[in-house]
């Protein structure tokens, strides 16, 4: 074991603050990487105030990693050190389930999350991104294309792969007219992969202030929610939605904008259950689905995929000594539209 330097949230109701952690020391097969950027992720936000009531404390929240590899063990073929690596949200899964074998760890009833998960190495829990430094097997540990701005690579590794996935699994292809609800940091991330995936992007979004970011980063319409007519100018045309929201809201008037056999896929994970109406759902055969993440081949090919089409989140770096105040900021849908910590302020 050795010691890095991390920040933690010590309670559900305390603010973050810097800490020490112990980290193992590289097995055979494993990757130490000392992290560069580390995105700020709502996951981290509700999994730091217990608003899944899951967490175990000290929590050290942090899913969306790049950095530097420090060292690789002896078994380790894929990376060697000064090499940049990323690490998303799984670091290890049993890998013989069925969800393993077909490549999609991020299903496997056993999967070890980055951060909060029981961790088999110090018998302790997982311990994320907010830290000088992280040990990871090197099946777990991504590239990262060599042309990508490092802090803004980072956010990739989550709301990236949590984006793609499912434009993906639901055939979002040139001609298809696809929604985003949502414009924080999956919902830039869905807007900016689905214009370079060639569809018709319509943001939906409850802050007026967004809307010309949001054709910026490749929205071809935007509709403020609160505005019935526009909501209705729309009704029953999309073939697919992503529905990014981080908290409770109207899922019945985004679904009534699906096309017969529509999909609307929720990736946002609000703690309180979304009160779901039947007849938008019966009417036009609309379907209603979620995603997690994605598997680490696809997470591979969305990073190359990004890397190809000079993709990378809009992100404002910080230091962590603002951990606390972008949290907040980040519940006000101030974020534009990710932060990214810059690992270099752990040592001031
Ligand atoms: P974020 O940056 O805070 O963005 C969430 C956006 O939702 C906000 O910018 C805002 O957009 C909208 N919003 C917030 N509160 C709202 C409300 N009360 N009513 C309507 N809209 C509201 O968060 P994020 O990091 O993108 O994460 C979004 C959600 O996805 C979180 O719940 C997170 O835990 C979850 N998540 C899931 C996965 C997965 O694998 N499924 C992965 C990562 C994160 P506008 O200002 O445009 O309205
Ligand atoms: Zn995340």
């Amino acid at each position: 074991m050795y010691k890095a330097k991390a920040w933690a949230a010590p309670s559900a109701n305390a603010q973050l603050a810097p800490t020490t952690i112990e980290r193992r020391e590289p097995t055979a097969h494993d990757v130490q990487i000392e992290i560069l950027f580390c995105g700020i992720c709502h996951s981290d936000l509700h999994t730091a105030r217990n608003e899944w009531h899951n967490t175990v404390y000290p929590c050290v929240p942090g899913h969306e990693i790049v950095g530097k590899v420090t060292k690789v063990g002896s078994a380790v073929t894929r990376f060697k050190t000064g090499d940049l690596a990323g690490v998303g949200c799984l670091v290890d899964s049993d890998r013989t389930c069925p969800e393993c074998k077909d490549h999609h760890e991020n299903f496997c009833p056993n999967m070890v999350m980055t951060y909060n998960s029981p961790d088999e190495h110090t018998g302790k829990v997982t311990y994320g991104g907010y830290s000088q430094s992280v040990v990871v097997d090197e099946n777990f540990v991504l590239r990262i294309p060599a042309n990508l701005d490092l802090a803004g690579a980072a956010p990739l590794l989550c709301a990236g792969i949590t984006t793609y996935s499912p434009l993906r699994h639901w055939g979002v292809t040139e001609g298809k007219k696809v929604g985003v609800v949502g414009l924080g940091g999956l919902g830039h991330m869905g807007v900016k992969i689905a214009d370079a995936l060639g569809a018709h992007v319509v943001v939906f979004s409850g802050s007026p202030g967004k809307k010309d970011d949001a054709l910026r980063l490749g929205a071809d319409e935007v509709v403020i929610t609160k505005d019935a007519g526009e909501m209705q100018k729309h009704a029953g045309s999309f073939d697919f939605i992503l529905d990014t929201v981080s908290a409770d809201h109207d899922i019945n008037a985004d679904l009534q904008l699906l096309r017969r056999d529509g999909n609307l896929t929720l990736v946002g994970a609000p703690p309180t259950p979304l009160a779901v109406a039947a007849f938008p759902l019966i009417f036009a055969r609309r379907s209603l689905s979620g995603s997690l993440i994605g598997g680490i081949k696809e997470t591979q090919e969305m990073l190359d995929f990004c890397g190809q089409h000079n993709i990378t989140a809009d992100v404002e770096v910080i230091p962590i000594q603002k951990l606390n105040e972008a949290y907040e900021r980040m519940l006000r849908s101030d974020v534009k539209y990710r932060f990214s910590i810059d690992m270099a302020s752990l040592k001031a």
